[in-house]
């Protein structure tokens, strides 16, 4: 997906299988490691058809009725404001995988 409109900056899907494979294989690339910074960790308003079935799912839990996901996030509208809540619950979701996969594969230095 083009960020911005511009070729030159692509970004994955948050819900996306293949991007969440993605980023696991490129931290792991770089082995044993006391942490990781992820740079320029952003919301955007995907539509690709993961997200749009996630979403309606999501909607159905949240607004307690089923939604399509809107063309642009207005946060003055309860179904934008869904929606922002939907990317963040996505983006964190991604990021807990991500955390959970570099803790299985890196042994703990310090007791919890
Ligand atoms: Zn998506």
């Amino acid at each position: 997906m083009l960020m911005d409109n511009d070729p030159q900056r692509l970004v994955g899907c948050w819900s996306a299988p293949q991007f969440r494979s993605y980023l696991r294989a490129r931290v792991s690339d770089h082995g044993p490691r006391a942490g990781v910074v992820l740079d320029n960790v952003l919301l955007y308003d995907c539509h690709c058809p993961i997200c749009r079935q996630r979403f309606r799912e999501f909607a159905r839990a949240y607004l307690g009725h089923e939604a399509q996901m809107p063309a642009e996030v207005n946060l003055a509208d309860p179904l934008g404001r869904a929606a922002r809540v939907f990317e963040l619950c996505v983006a964190r979701e991604c990021l807990m995988e991500l955390k959970g996969s570099l803790h299985a594969e890196t042994p703990r230095r310090h007791s919890p």
